[in-house]
């Protein structure tokens, strides 16, 4: 769309809905978000809490770019607490260092013994790490989105809490937004930004299902007093951590202000909490045996929406005129979330095309007609 300001409908109220409407707004289009339950109800509220590199060329612009709406809007705090790859061989850490290796803000050191238990004094003997200095911003989980819904407000936007809906489609032409309660939202375009709902909204008929849903669950524990953890440590293997989405229960550790952050897991189907929080804690009791002595402050399980190639999903959904989408982050949507919100925006506005990589017309996801 171009011209005049459009009128547009968001579905879907996490980090990539709440900053797609606060750029349409403030480029003064006049936009309602539809969220079903409330702001930050899904994975953008429960998620582990780290804004991190995603450590790929053609994801890292986004992670560049939301790092700078981040700290616009007051979500990072000073420095960064790094991430810390940690494996019982060598093999894991050195495949993070060759991970790291092609960005330039990015600093890493091979560590061991003594030097990595100074480092980070939880950590069990034995272990090898690689620090990648320069990422790894620890904020509360849904402290990014809620800000943006309340920015999204400031400059105009209407926020609709419990009203759950899907794109209104005439004739391939969306025309607006159904609520579950029968009221039409008409609209010159519709954003699903529904997470792992998205495939849903995008054809009901089932028949294209771009985004998929991939658990994870996190146990957020207060450690003894006197007791810390210092960076963000994922445990890593030779072929690294989340490129393989499949991976089951593996460590991870996030300190927050308030509680460390175990996990997440991955898994297809949503998990048995109280058995994965317990295999949860069990792992990380491996490489943090501190852990044994903490107390669970709470568990939670939530879906991430992943694309069948792990990159994003952005923009015109091809056959529907007016139907745009923003979905698919996986593991990185706190950390690569606004710069895509931003990137919809404008492909509504008619400002700027989507990078192809991105494209929801592109072949990883294409739809099966086209
Ligand atoms: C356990 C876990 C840990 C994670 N840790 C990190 C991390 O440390 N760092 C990081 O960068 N990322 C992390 N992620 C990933 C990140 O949380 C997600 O990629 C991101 O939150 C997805 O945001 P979203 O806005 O696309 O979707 P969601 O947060 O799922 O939001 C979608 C919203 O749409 C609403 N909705 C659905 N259907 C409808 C409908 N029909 N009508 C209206 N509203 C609807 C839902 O209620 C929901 O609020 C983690 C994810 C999980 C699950």
């Amino acid at each position: 769309m171009s011209g005049a300001a459009p009128d547009v409908v968001v579905i879907g109220g996490g980090i990539v809905g709440t900053s797609a409407a606060l750029f349409l707004a403030e480029a003064g289009a006049s936009v309602v978000l539809l969220e079903s339950q409330v702001v930050a109800a899904a994975a953008s509220g429960r998620n582990a809490g780290s804004i991190q590199h995603p450590l790929d060329r053609v994801r890292a612009p986004l992670y560049e770019e939301s790092l700078s709406i981040h700290q616009r809007f007051g979500i990072l705090g000073d420095r960064p607490a790094g991430l810390l790859a940690v494996g019982a061989e060598a093999s894991g850490p050195v495949a993070a260092i060759e991970a790291a290796a092609p960005f330039r803000d990015l600093h890493t050191q091979l560590v061991d013994g003594a030097a990595l238990r100074e480092l980070e004094p939880e950590l069990a003997e034995g272990l090898t790490g690689c620090l990648i200095s320069g990422t790894g911003f620890p904020a509360h989980p849904a402290a990014a989105t809620r800000r943006f819904a309340e920015a999204a407000r400031e400059a105009g936007a209407r926020i609709e809490e419990g009203v759950g809906a899907e794109p209104e489609v005439v004739g391939g032409n969306c025309v607006g937004a159904r609520g579950d309660d029968g009221a039409l939202w008409p609209a010159g375009a519709v954003l699903v930004a529904a997470g792992p709902w998205s495939s849903a909204l995008l054809d009901p008929s089932g028949a294209w299902q771009p985004v998929s849903a991939l658990w994870g669950v996190t146990v957020q524990i207060a450690l003894p007093v006197g007791h810390a953890v210092r960076h963000r440590i994922e445990e890593w293997d030779d072929a690294g951590t989340d490129g393989e989405l499949a991976a089951g229960v593996q460590f991870e550790a996030t300190p927050l202000d308030d509680v460390t952050v175990l996990g997440a897991t991955r898994a297809a189907t949503a998990p048995d909490e109280p058995r994965v929080a317990e295999a949860v804690r069990a792992r990380a009791a491996q490489f943090l045996p501190i852990v044994a002595s903490a107390s669970v402050a709470a568990v939670r399980a939530c879906a991430r929406p992943v694309a069948a190639d792990g990159w994003p999903l952005l923009g015109p959904v091809p056959g529907i005129e007016g139907l745009h989408v923003v979905a698919g982050h996986g593991p990185y949507g706190i950390s690569l979330g606004p710069a895509s919100g931003r990137i919809a925006a404008d492909a509504i506005l008619g400002r700027a095309a989507v990078p192809a990589a991105f494209r929801a017309d592109r072949a990883a996801v294409r739809p099966p007609q086209a």
